[in-house]
């Protein structure tokens, strides 16, 4: 980062830092999500805003090999206790925490200390990647939808209006927190679990998207503590049950509609999808990174773990949406333990580097109909096909690749001999 940049950086937090403190913010959270997809963090008091744009705020690089438990692993370039990076906050993202009164927050992009890109930096990576995709001439749009389950879990049944009569101040206060932080919703419902409720919100660039996802937790678990709830996101809190996923919608003008493949999918919509679906084994290890997310990973449960894509098919890991006003593709597998950052840019890699036509899509459940090809079942072989993927390795570079695989490594060895509700126990509130 140039001199001038952080000068100019300087300058717009002096402004934003006197905005805040007019608003009464007195301290601002930075955060960051690590390679386990734990959102890590270091607070500043408002008056220090000016001098975390220019200067950056250290931490270590060791981060990149913790573990969803805290543990620290090594790779062959990171771990130990030597070295410091610089924290810049996206001012652009800068948002006022509505229901952490007197807070704000802001992700950021970590640098080295002589203000080179960390390459290890997910957030950085994912710019990348979607700057390759403009230059490919993609303005690709992505939105997830987050699942959570509150507990304590209430009575009302699966979509039930009861679990919204239930909750109706709750989700009225969650309704009101997003939308002060500008947040645009597009639905919250009950979901099929105990508790488990969903949101999603309108779709935005790549970067964007990562960011928005990483706030609305954070929101959707603020504001539950405000009234008494805890929130859990991850892959699987009963082991058996239906999990929490976090599924992955991407389009982009012109690549969805209007051409000659199926459902009017272009050549180019086609290769790019062929693209992910074909790296969709290795894409697991960066989606579903935790041993707990084979535990959500079962056939018939809508959190399509069999390689294949459909029209409106919830049970193809890839479902095409032929939506008129918004064709989009979901990616089902992906849950709340991905660091979203990493996810869109490994997706985006895929999607680049695709080529050719779809295999036929696939209608109806494909479980128990043979012929069809199951995604990884656990994260060793996820890890594995991470691990041989030329495509990921590129698009990641070495540093990244090594960290998050070694991360990978540490994690599926923690549980290899850990029966299933053990899993689910150890990592129910870690994301
Ligand atoms: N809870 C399901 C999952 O684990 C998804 C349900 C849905 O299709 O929204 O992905
Ligand atoms: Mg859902």
């Amino acid at each position: 980062m140039d001199a001038d940049t952080r000068e100019r950086q300087r300058l717009q937090a002096r402004q934003e830092a006197a905005r805040l403190t007019a608003e009464g913010v007195r301290a601002v959270a930075l955060g960051w999500v690590d390679n386990a997809g734990v959102s890590r963090v270091k607070t500043i008091p408002t008056t220090r805003l000016a001098d975390a744009a220019h200067h950056g705020i250290g931490a270590s690089p060791v981060f990149d090999v913790f573990t969803s438990e805290d543990a620290v692993t090594s790779s062959p370039h990171s771990g130990g206790p030597d070295g410091d990076l610089r924290l810049f906050p996206d001012l652009d993202r800068l948002t006022v925490l509505a229901a952490q009164p007197g807070w704000a927050w802001a992700p950021v992009d970590r640098y080295d200390q002589q203000g080179e890109p960390h390459p290890g930096c997910q957030r950085l990576f994912a710019r990348r990647m979607a700057e390759r995709a403009a230059a490919a001439g993609l303005d690709l749009r992505m939105g997830f939808e987050t699942e959570w389950i509150v507990d304590p879990a209430g009575d009302g049944p699966a979509y039930g209006l009861t679990r919204v009569v239930e909750r109706s101040d709750y989700l009225r206060d969650l309704y009101d927190a997003l939308a002060a932080q500008r947040l645009e919703v597009l639905q919250i419902h009950p979901e099929y679990t105990p508790g488990q409720f969903e949101v999603s919100t309108v779709p935005a660039d790549p970067v964007r998207a990562a960011d928005e996802v990483v706030l609305v937790r954070e929101t959707v678990r603020a504001v539950s503590l405000r009234h008494g709830l805890r929130a859990s996101f991850a892959p699987s809190f009963t082991a058996g049950h239906v999990g929490n996923g976090c599924h992955l919608h991407l389009s982009a003008a012109g690549l969805l509609s209007g051409g000659d493949g199926p459902y009017g999918i272009t050549a180019a919509g086609e290769a790019f999808l062929a693209g992910v679906l074909g790296e969709l084994p290795a894409l697991l290890a960066v989606g579903a990174p935790s041993p707990a997310s084979y535990l959500r990973l079962e056939p018939s449960r809508w959190a399509g773990v069999y390689r294949c894509w459909g029209l409106e098919n919830r049970e193809a890991a890839l479902r095409f949406i032929a939506d008129e006003a918004n064709p989009n593709a979901e990616l089902k597998p992906f849950d709340a333990a991905a660091n979203p950052y990493l996810l869109v840019g490994a997706v985006i890699a895929a999607g680049l580097a695709g080529s050719g036509v779809l295999p036929p899509p696939v209608a109806g459940d494909p479980a128990g109909r043979g012929g069809q090809e199951r995604l990884p079942v656990s994260l060793t072989e996820a890890a594995d096909r991470f691990e041989e993927s030329a495509v990921l390795r590129e698009a990641f570079g070495e540093v990244l690749h090594g960290a998050v695989l070694a991360v990978r490594r540490a994690e599926a060895e923690r549980f290899a001999k850990s029966e299933p509700q053990e899993i689910a126990e150890a990592t129910r509130w870690r994301w």
